[in-house]
């Protein structure tokens, strides 16, 4: 089982905090839920960054820039700056970037997405509506054209999701020189206020996957890619002196593991305790692929309302 932080005395948590130079913390569900702040979450990042850590925000979040990310963290209390933020967009951009693709995207996604290729001097199509206006017999005879300088498809969250975009992508991936990749695999985005799931980008892949029978590579958590991102503008992390924190399993405790960075499961948004026990009931019962173990946070904190009060006793 995860260590449970809050059995912890105050000079322990003091001391296992000192272990730490660098924080990677979710945001949804760890820091707040949409719009609404937990208790104890901005007083617990600002205690990281009044102690010196290099804190990073990390959202698989692809639909909202930066600056209005940080524009809604100083809002909600967070005393953070725009270098410490990083969305699935930002990621990807800068992962393109890296590799020095230098073709055309076909991008699947949202115009904050857009931004960020164009910001890294990417060219990119396919952004907005594109709807089917006549017969699909029609379409494929008459209008159906690919632009034959794409060299990669990218798939993100898209509200403008249609089933041309779908016919488009799973062809322009016909030619396998072109990168099929996606800002992140999330199945769906809760918002527990509306008793509403918004299906995300990981429902999107699928879709192409199964048209295309190729497989997307993800970007942002649970990947490592965004660590590379990351050294363009400060120093290497020391995986021995990091710290993920973060509400999913399949997402950022399992980015922590690939990362090989210390991982803090917090119990306010997507995964409980309860999670963890069935993981380790299957590998106690025989199943000792990586995948299941790397599901496996270190630590565990029911919230950051928790830690922050147990640091503050
Ligand atoms: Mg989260």
């Amino acid at each position: 089982m995860p260590v449970d932080l809050s059995n912890f005395s105050q000079k322990e948590l003091h001391e296992w905090i000192n272990k730490f130079d660098t924080i990677l913390c979710d945001c949804d569900g760890v820091l707040w839920s949409y719009n609404t702040p937990f208790p104890g979450a901005s007083e617990t990042v600002n205690t990281f960054i009044n102690l010196g850590k290099r804190v990073y925000l990390v959202t698989n979040h692809s639909h909202i820039l930066r600056e209005e990310m940080l524009a809604k963290c100083h809002k909600l209390g967070f005393n953070v700056k725009l270098e410490d933020l990083v969305t699935s967009s930002y990621v990807t951009a800068h992962y393109l970037k890296q590799i020095g693709f230098n073709k055309k995207a076909y991008v699947i996604g949202s115009k904050e997405l857009g931004k960020e290729l164009d910001e890294v001097g990417i060219e990119h199509i396919g952004i907005g509506q594109d709807n089917l206006d006549c017969d699909i017999v029609q379409y494929v005879m008459k209008k159906y054209e690919l632009d034959e300088n794409v060299g990669a498809v990218i798939v993100s969250f898209d509200a403008n999701f249609s089933y041309i975009k779908l016919c488009k992508a799973v062809n322009y991936l016909k030619d396998k020189n072109n990168l099929f990749i996606a800002t992140n695999g999330d199945r769906y985005f809760d918002f527990p206020k509306w008793n509403f799931l918004l299906p995300e980008t990981g429902c999107l892949i699928n879709a192409i996957e199964c048209g295309s029978s190729r497989l997307a590579t993800i970007i942002s958590k649970p990947s490592t890619y965004l660590c590379n991102v990351l050294a363009e503008n400060s120093p290497p992390i020391n995986p021995k002196k990091a710290l993920v924190i973060g509400d999913s399993l399949r997402t950022d405790i399992v980015f922590g593991n690939n990362a090989g960075y210390e991982t803090l499961l917090v119990g306010t948004g997507v995964n409980e305790l309860k999670d963890v026990e069935e993981i380790i009931e299957k590998i106690k019962s025989g199943d000792d692929s990586q995948e299941t173990k790397k599901l496996l946070p270190n630590f565990y904190i029911p919230s950051l309302n928790d830690f922050h009060k147990k640091l503050m006793e």
